[in-house]
């Protein structure tokens, strides 16, 4: 018995998060996935492929490499969530965008990348592609008139995350896909930060969405993963060319993990994005802090922009202290509930500061004028707060009995 009823009547995202594409499993009745490890399958009968090339997964399953069921389930939910044909999973959200880039450029094609991102995106953009001779502008995507500068006519690929890594900055999807589409070329959104709850890419004109799913989507910390969702021909593609080839495959056990992340996906990001706001309303009201930067503020630059794209702020603020990274250091050491580490949506709180020099000197490389942009959000670096599921009272006891060494 399949449990998609969502073929006839449209659902509610958190029901589709619990349902889509789920099956009863039709030997043991089970009302929950299976973990399947094998790395082999018998073929069913008449299929005997031994290339790639000749596969596609309505043959079923070969060769796990190539798509394996705990995995093939976690791409089909990943479609569902986000209104798309297909899906492709990969062992990590970098795999993901690499995967994709890998797919999609050759030397001497042309991406536009948003300027502010993932560091890990703008370094690869820097140092890989750039040596396999892809050219790349890199520009601020909430800026209309960069954006149109930046995407040319013998642009391939626009890339660009919104709400950005790690300033909460967002670029306005519709309008973007608007330039991308007339010079002919493609958009993919990383939608990390925003999940399937807050912002729909592809119905607002994105050709692909990434996810690292190791944040909101698994949301427990403790798994990685990325997907990358968009039509099926290009997913089929994709497949071939980045996954099977490349080897960057999720395991079925991560999957899983993922799968049952995913099933609280809804409940966690209204719990995240009512915590976010009450902690950002705390810091914005304090003598120490001299900036907050989180979509759900109407202080928010771009607040209206946030009210229209987004259906939940989500749970990813940044802030900004008097004396910048040294106060940071100091109250960061002085948490007693707060987890200072790296990473992001996770049930529990994390916290870390992002330093604008070493970012500039390592990721971005921004040239003058973007820099001194980027520091009107960010000054000499934010402290980037995932703000987890703990009572927001606690967190914000927290919070102010760390900043009272800041008055010593
Ligand atoms: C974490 C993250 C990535 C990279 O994902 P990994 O799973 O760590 O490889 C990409 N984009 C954004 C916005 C992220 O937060």
């Amino acid at each position: 018995m399949t449990k998609t009823p969502g073929k006839k009547t449209p659902q509610h995202i958190s029901t589709k998060a619990l349902h889509a594409a789920e099956e009863i499993d039709p030997v043991t009745g089970a009302t929950t996935p299976s973990i399947v490890p094998a790395a082999s399958f018998v073929p069913p009968k008449g299929n005997k492929i031994f290339s790639a090339y000749e596969y596609s997964t309505d043959m079923g399953y070969s060769y796990s490499r190539w798509a394996s069921p705990t995995v093939g389930l976690l791409e089909k939910k990943m479609a569902a969530l986000e209104n798309g044909e297909d899906a492709v999973v990969f062992a990590s959200g970098m795999a993901a965008a690499t995967g994709l880039f890998i797919y999609k450029l050759k030397a001497g094609d042309h991406m536009a990348l948003g300027n502010v991102g993932y560091p890990g995106i703008a370094e690869f953009a820097h140092h890989t592609l750039m040596k396999f001779g892809v050219n790349v502008t890199f520009f601020d995507p909430s800026d209309l008139g960069e954006a149109a500068a930046a995407i040319r006519p013998d642009t391939k690929l626009v890339f660009i995350d919104t709400p950005a890594n790690p300033i909460l900055r967002l670029a306005d999807i519709s309008a973007i896909a608007e330039i991308t589409h007339a010079n002919g070329a493609e958009l993919v959104i990383d939608s990390t930060f925003a999940t399937p709850v807050a912002t729909q890419p592809l119905a607002l004109g994105a050709d692909y969405v990434m996810h690292s799913l190791t944040k909101f989507l698994n949301g427990h910390g403790d798994a990685l993963g990325g997907v990358v969702v968009g039509k099926k021909s290009d997913m089929a593609d994709l497949r071939t060319e980045s996954l099977i080839h490349l080897g960057s495959n999720l395991g079925a056990f991560e999957a899983w993990l993922v799968l049952r992340g995913i099933q609280t996906l809804w409940p966690r990001m209204v719990m995240h994005q009512d915590n976010a706001m009450r902690v950002a309303r705390f810091l914005e009201g304090h003598p120490q802090v001299t900036r907050v930067n989180y979509p759900g503020l109407t202080s928010h630059p771009q607040h209206d922009l946030a009210k229209r794209q987004m259906k939940n702020f989500g749970g990813v603020l940044a802030f900004c202290l008097k004396g910048g990274a040294k106060s940071a250091a100091r109250v960061l050491e002085k948490l007693e509930v707060i987890e200072n580490a790296v990473s992001l949506g996770k049930t529990k709180s994390l916290i870390y500061f992002i330093a604008t020099d070493e970012l500039q000197k390592n990721s971005f490389k921004l040239n003058k004028k973007e820099l001194a942009k980027y520091m009107d959000w960010a000054g000499e670096g934010v402290i980037r707060f995932s703000v987890g599921l703990e009572s927001p009272e606690d967190l914000i006891a927290d919070l102010d009995q760390a900043m009272k060494v800041l008055e010593q």
